[in-house]
């Protein structure tokens, strides 16, 4: 899972406290005006348990339509607050305004435990101009300001972003996962990476196409918006959608596809009709027309049958795609066909499949294939915006999660499994009470008795090393995919050991840095100057050139979930420890470091530890300087009374 660096309602005290939560229960209804579908109020379920579970009193703020600023019963959110209160078995109190004296009155006299809804934002227009003083009223009836509405984390508003203001703000669950499943198949997807885009308007998709470019193996495009696509490509589309302003666009993007050998799919051949439905889902008559022989008078309205096959087999051999936007005029089942096959591969393929919000998640779970798919977006805009690589103010706006002190343990060439064993379960014994967060590495072969004897404990087991290729004809090397596999979380890279002794260089460090975080492994990456580098005085300037190569094409919300270890190589292994000044001047160098490639965000949360000769009697002091979160541990790892010493320091 991608690294999340915002605190969320597990990160913070809730019991007993006032919560104003901001969920997205903006729900489609049928024309009985019956909520047609509650995935969203679903969605924002363990969020809304896990605060009333701990008895916080909960106040629910969304947005339901576009009342555009006025009060309108017809946007009432009375219906969500029902639907709610039968999903929760527990009465769900509706308030009759949003600031207005029956809101507050409610929310002043809820009890702990106890959930109310206020009405719908947009009924004032503060709302989407983020009116701080509306922000501010908000606030006044809560304590903790909560956003699990990743619907519209895309968009700063009073109530996704101008309450963090006012309010002490964290997440809830729904975002927390939502930037898991993103972030990873874009920052780290296992590959093959297939992405997938459709819907009417290149307008729409014109910077998630470009860098969806850079980050997939294969773009494949259908829907209204590939005939512009054809037609950049110089073939007659007949009257089919076509944006003409955006031509040079999709030659610009064909260029982009071929220069960086990635794999642009186009329909090659379309169901077309000759006139646009109206209603959109009467019948009509359709005629199949290969790409090039497109008559002057048709219109695709959906992807052929060629292009089906074509799309599902591209689909079959992925592990990893990402798909927004339907293949044809879905709406009409007739022009749903290619939608439909699409989904169909999706729920198929042995791969990691996410889709995107709106369109292409109402099909797959119309299509009953929902569960098949790893993740279905419930933010179509805003999923969008993330893939385009933006910042989300809905979600840059939540407080950072605390740094943690790290105690990591190297054995090095050291203990067998059974020694292993015995010793994790003695050190688990001794430290279960530990402040610090506890990490072990032990070497390859002791890896399943370390974890079988850290299951359930607080400790954490890491491997010393390993390959930056997926697989082949490497002797003795072990993959990121079979540590993964044994259930390894973490694994030192760049010791200064192997640098020294195994040609381990700034490039390969920075590969295999990669390739732990593509497979959910934390990387411990290590730095630091030898003695003569030390004496010359390059330290600092060769400390911040390895953290920048390490880091190398690593992504800012990944980054963050790194460990950075600043070990000077002349106090390893010789007793000599750099004092705590000397120690806190370089980890300071390499937290600016970090700051200068992905902002304060990031180098705010990442864990910097110290390594070299540390040990029972400095951790303390070495802990407590301000840079310093923890430290990479050899010798006194190896005695248990030494390293619960050092895991509470
Ligand atoms: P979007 O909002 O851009 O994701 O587009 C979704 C809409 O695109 C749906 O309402 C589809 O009916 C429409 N659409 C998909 N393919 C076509 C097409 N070939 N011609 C016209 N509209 C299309």
């Amino acid at each position: 899972m991608a690294y999340y660096c915002k605190k969320t309602v597990a990160d913070i005290d809730c019991s007993g406290k006032k919560v104003i939560v901001r969920v997205d229960f903006n729900v489609p209804f049928d024309s009985e005006g019956n909520i047609s579908d509650d995935k969203r109020i679903v969605g924002a379920l363990p969020t809304i348990k896990y605060l009333l579970d701990r008895n916080a009193a909960v106040i629910l703020v969304s947005h339901l339509g576009r009342p555009k600023g006025e009060f309108n019963p017809k946007y009432s959110m009375a219906p969500a607050s029902k639907r709610l209160s039968e999903l929760l078995g527990k009465e769900v109190i509706q308030a009759a305004d949003v600031i207005g004296p029956d809101a507050k009155a409610k929310a002043e006299a809820l009890k702990p435990g106890e959930i109310m809804m206020l009405e719908n934002a947009r009924f004032h227009k503060e709302e989407e101009k983020n009116n701080p003083d509306f922000a501010k009223e908000l606030a006044s009836m809560a304590e903790i300001y909560v956003n699990d509405a990743f619907g519209t984390a895309h968009r700063a508003h009073a109530t996704t972003a101008g309450l963090a203001d006012y309010l002490p703000a964290v997440s809830g669950f729904l975002i927390e996962k939502e930037i898991a499943f993103l972030g990873n198949a874009v920052n780290s997807p296992v590959h093959p990476f297939v992405a997938i885009l459709g819907g009417a308007k290149v307008a729409d998709k014109l910077s998630v196409i470009s860098s969806l470019l850079d980050k997939c193996d294969t773009l494949i495009i259908g829907g209204g918006m590939a005939y512009t696509f054809l037609k950049a490509q110089g073939y007659a589309i007949g009257t089919s959608l076509v944006d003409n302003e955006k031509i040079d666009y999709c030659k610009s993007m064909i260029e982009k596809a071929e220069k960086s050998g990635k794999k642009l799919l186009l329909p090659v051949d379309a169901k077309t009709i000759a006139e646009f439905p109206n209603p959109i889902d009467a019948p009509v008559t359709v005629e199949v027309y290969d790409y090039d022989k497109m008559p002057d008078d048709r219109m695709g309205c959906d992807i052929g049958p060629a292009t089906c096959e074509l799309f599902a087999n591209e689909i079959k051999n992925a592990r990893t795609v990402v798909w927004n936007g339907p293949m044809g005029v879905f709406e009409n089942p007739i022009l749903a066909e290619g939608t439909i096959a699409v989904a169909k591969a999706l729920a198929e393929a042995e791969a990691t499949t996410i889709v995107g919000g709106g369109d292409s998640a109402a099909a797959v779970e119309q299509l009953g294939f929902a569960d098949a798919i790893s993740h279905i977006s419930t933010g179509g805009g805003a999923s969008l915006e993330f893939l385009e690589g933006r910042d989300l103010p809905g979600i840059s706006c939540l407080e950072n999660k605390d740094r943690r002190i790290v105690a990591a343990g190297n054995w090095k060439m050291n203990k067998t499994p059974s020694e292993a064993k015995a010793f994790i379960t003695e050190l688990a014994a001794a430290c279960k009470d530990a402040k610090n967060d506890i990490i072990a590495a032990v070497p390859f072969v002791a890896i399943p008795a370390a974890l079988e004897a850290a299951a359930g404990t607080n400790i954490k087991i890491a491997a010393q090393n390993m390959d930056y290729h997926d697989k082949g004809a490497y002797t003795g090397e072990v993959s990121a995919e079979m540590l993964c596999d044994l259930g390894v979380r973490y694994v030192i890279i760049g010791h200064s050991e192997r640098r020294q002794y195994y040609n381990e260089t700034d490039e390969t460090v920075n590969l295999k840095v990669r390739q732990a975080i593509r497979y959910g492994i934390t990387p411990i990456v290590c730095v630091g100057e030898s003695k003569d580098q030390r004496l010359a005085g390059v330290t600092n300037e060769l400390v911040a050139y390895q953290v920048e190569y390490a880091l190398n094409g690593v992504r800012d919300d990944l980054a963050a979930g790194i460990i950075i270890a600043y070990e000077p190589i002349w106090a390893i292994g010789t007793g000599l420890t750099a004092t705590d000044e000397q120690a806190e001047e370089v980890c300071k160098v390499i937290r600016e470091t970090v700051k200068k490639l992905y902002g304060s965000n990031v180098s705010s949360v990442i864990t910097i530890q110290y390594g070299g000769s540390c040990n029972a009697k400095n951790a303390a002091g070495l802990f407590a300087m301000e840079n310093i979160d923890g430290g990479l541990v050899g010798g006194a790892s190896l005695k248990v009374p030494d390293f619960s010493i050092i895991a509470n320091s």
